[in-house]
């Protein structure tokens, strides 16, 4: 098998990966230990925007805000070149109160983010607070948007092989020779890893410094006849995200309990309680699928992104904990920039490989 780029891990970040590469022109193979598209990427919620921006660093806020910039156009050309609706829209999001409006509106108006101080009551019957409300902010079907990814890689030529682990890296030298995977060694001009939360273990010795690991997140899906809202609504850390058939997610926990994947009464019950003290009739109202993933977590939400200090042919493209949906394309973009030596529309320094 002939191939320029070997990318390890068939979530957002590899998919988007391996499409910037084609679009450049490369051939790419993407290996994925068990089907693509059903992690972290599955099962997060899709808002394309951090919860509250300005908990994080600029670093932070330069990916996700060029990212966002990019997914009316890209999800757009997904749907009318694969035929599947990534369901990308617009829906805004409104902050209910408890917030931090001193902090909120400082940080929207240096970062041109539109905000707006709105009665609550215009949304949500029955409410009388004022709330945030930032209409710019987006939102995907996450299921639907990896599986346009998916066909949109192999119309451009792309390579998936499914039931592919990556077992270890065969190196001579400064660089890597070939992977080892459940189905034999394969091998490319160059490699990245795109594992994740597994991103880390999967390079061992080779991760160095990268500090990757699991945060479990479980969330609740309801179903009702029509939406209850159409916005997103965030209070704290709990969301609600309103789908178009009348679906709502809600979430989400943070757990650091390493690669276990399970769902907890726990957090079932935790999650139940908050969505009942803000709406009481949806006591009557059971959901319909509670799931979890594990987020690949790292430090200040930032990162690993480009090449290896020492194995030249070795790029990283992981770490993107909550927010590596959002993140996708800007650093999709980057990384393509880094293997083609361009100069980069950000500074670099707080994503490099260490
Ligand atoms: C509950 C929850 C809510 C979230 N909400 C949001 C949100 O609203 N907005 C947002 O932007 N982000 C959100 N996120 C975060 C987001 O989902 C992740 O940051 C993002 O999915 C990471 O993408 P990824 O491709 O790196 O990882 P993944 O989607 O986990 O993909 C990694 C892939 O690598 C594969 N793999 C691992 N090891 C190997 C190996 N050895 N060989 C081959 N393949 C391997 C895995 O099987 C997997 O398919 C949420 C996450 C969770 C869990």
């Amino acid at each position: 098998m002939q191939t320029d780029f070997l990318i390890i891990g068939g979530g957002a970040v590899g998919l988007t990966s391996a499409l910037a590469l084609l679009q450049a022109g490369y051939r790419v193979t993407l290996l994925e230990r068990g089907a693509a598209g059903q992690e972290a990427s599955w099962a997060g919620g899709g808002i394309m925007s951090p919860l509250c921006s300005w908990d994080y660093q600029e670093s932070v806020t330069r990916l996700t805000q060029r990212s966002m910039g990019m997914f009316d156009q890209a999800a757009a050309l997904l749907h009318a070149t694969t035929g599947i609706d990534p369901e990308y829209q617009r829906s805004g999001m409104l902050l209910l109160p408890p917030f931090q409006d001193e902090r909120a509106t400082p940080w929207c108006a240096q970062h041109q983010v539109e905000l707006q101080h709105v009665v609550l009551g215009d949304y949500l019957p029955g409410w009388s607070d004022y709330g945030l409300f930032m209409p710019e902010i987006g939102q995907v079907r996450n299921p639907r948007l990896l599986r346009a990814l998916h066909r949109r890689v192999e119309m451009l030529g792309g390579v998936i092989l499914e039931q592919h682990e990556v077992q270890s890296f065969n190196i001579a030298g400064e660089r890597v020779a070939g992977l080892q995977t459940s189905q034999g060694r394969l091998s490319a001009d160059a490699y990245i890893v795109a594992a994740g939360a597994w991103s880390k273990t999967l390079l061992g010795e080779h991760a160095l410094n990268m500090d990757v690991s699991p945060i479990r997140g479980q969330i609740l899906l309801f179903k009702f006849d029509a939406p209850p809202f159409s916005q997103i609504l965030l209070q704290g850390s709990l969301y609600f995200i309103p789908r178009r058939d009348g679906h709502v997610l809600v979430g989400s926990t943070l757990e650091d309990v390493g690669f276990d994947k399970s769902t907890t009464p726990a957090a079932r019950e935790e999650l139940l309680q908050r969505v009942h003290a803000l709406f009481p009739d949806w006591q009557n109202h059971p959901p319909v699928r509670h799931w979890a993933g594990l987020r690949p977590g790292s430090k200040d939400n930032i990162p690993t992104l480009g090449c290896h200090p020492h194995l030249t042919n070795l790029y990283a493209n992981c770490g993107h904990f909550r927010y590596g949906v959002t993140m996708s394309l800007a650093c999709a973009e980057l990384l393509l920039n880094e293997i083609e030596g361009e100069p980069q529309p950000l500074p670099m320094d707080e994503y490099r490989w260490l």
